[in-house]
C-alpha cells in the first residue's frame, strides 16, 4: 500500500495513493495513520478494511495539498556521513560507527510545502534521503530480524543550514531542525512494495540542474543494522522515522559552497517512493 494525507497543514486526512495513480479517501476507515494505528496493525487491518471498502471510497483531487504521509511522530533520527563520497566531500573519515542526530519533529511539513529559509540563514542546503518508518515497539533487536520492525519507507530531503549546524556552538541539532526542514512523502510505502531497500536510485535536482545522484547500495550502515544497532540506545515506537543519511552532491561538497535562495525550485526522488518540487521562499 501508499499511505497518503491530504489537506490542510494540520488537520489532514488520511487516503491511500492506488497502483493507478488515484488518491483514495480513507476517512470512513476512523483512524490517522499515527503511532497508535502502527502499533495496532492498523496496516494489516486497513488492508483488509479496503478489501470490502476500496471500490466506494471518495477521490481525492490531485489539486489537494499532500501532507505528510504521517503523524508527528515520537522521533525522527538522523544518520550522519552515511555515504563514503558524502563524508569526503563534507572533509571527513567514513565513521566507523552509526553517528545520529535528532531532527525536531516540528520541522516536519508536506512534500511540496515551501521550504521557509530560516531568518539570517546563508547556508541551507539539501539532502535527499531513504527514511525508515518504525511499525512496532523495537527494543535490543537483532539485526537478522531488524526488518519485521519496519513498516515501510518514504522519500526526506533533511534540509540543513550548515551554519547553525557547524559554526554555532556544536551539535547538529541547530542546523537540521528550522521549520519545513523536513518535507516527507508523497507517500509512505509499506515495506512489501520495496523489494530491496538498498538498491533505490536517489536524486535531487536544484533549477534544474543534477547535483545528487546517487543508490541506497552505497550506504555504508544499511537499513536494518540501522534499526537493530538504534533499538540498543532507545526504544523505537511505532511511527518513528530514521533518515539513513545522504549521498554526495550536496552543496557544502561544492567548490565553492553553493546554498540556497529563495526563488529557488529543488526537486527530489527516491525510486519506488515517489518525486516532489517546491520552491525556496525567504525567511519570514
Ligand atoms: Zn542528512
Amino acid at each position: 500500500m501508499k499511505l497518503i494525507r491530504f489537506g490542510e497543514a494540520g488537520h489532514e486526512k488520511p487516503g491511500i495513493l492506488t497502483e493507478a495513480g488515484k488518491r483514495l479517501d480513507v476517512s470512513a476507515f476512523g483512524e490517522d495513520f499515527d503511532e497508535r494505528f502502527f502499533q495496532n496493525d492498523g496496516l494489516s487491518r486497513l488492508e483488509t478494511w479496503l478489501a470490502g471498502h476500496q471500490a466506494s471510497l471518495p477521490e481525492v483531487s490531485d489539486t489537494l495539498r499532500l501532507g505528510p504521509p504521517l503523524g508527528r511522530p515520537s522521533k525522527l533520527i538522523c544518520i550522519g556521513l552515511n555515504y563514503a563520497d558524502h563524508a569526503r566531500e563534507s572533509g571527513a573519515q567514513p565513521p566507523k560507527e552509526p553517528i545520529i542526530f535528532f531532527k525536531s519533529t516540528t520541522a516536519i511539513c508536506g512534500p511540496a510545502d515551501d521550504l521557509i529559509l530560516p531568518r539570517g540563514s546563508v547556508k541551507t542546503d539539501w539532502e535527499v534521503e531513504l527514511a525508515i518508518v518504525i511499525g512496532k515497539k523495537a527494543t535490543y533487536v537483532p539485526e537478522h530480524d531488524a526488518l519485521d520492525y519496519v513498516a515501510g519507507y518514504l522519500l526526506h530531503n533533511d534540509y540543513s543550514e550548515r551554519e547553525f549546524q557547524l559554526e554555532r556552538g556544536g551539535q547538529w541539532v541547530k542546523g537540521k531542525s528550522c521549520d519545513t526542514f523536513a518535507p516527507l512523502g508523497p507517500f509512505l510505502a509499506t515495506r512489501d512494495e520495496i523489494a530491496d531497500p538498498q538498491e533505490l536510485a536517489m536524486w535531487l535536482r536544484v533549477n534544474g540542474e543534477t547535483v545528487q545522484q546517487s543508490r541506497t547500495s552505497e550506504m555504508i550502515f544499511g537499513v536494518a543494522y540501522l534499526v537493530s544497532y538504534l533499538s540498543q540506545f532507545m526504544t523505537l515506537l511505532p511511527g518513528d522515522i530514521i533518515s539513513t543519511g545522504t549521498p554526495h552532491g550536496v552543496g557544502l561538497g561544492m567548490k565553492p559552497p553553493r546554498y540556497l535562495s529563495a526563488g529557488d525550485r529543488v526537486e527530489w526522488g527516491i525510486e519506488g517512493l515517489g518525486e516532489t518540487s517546491h520552491f525556496v521562499k525567504p525567511s519570514i
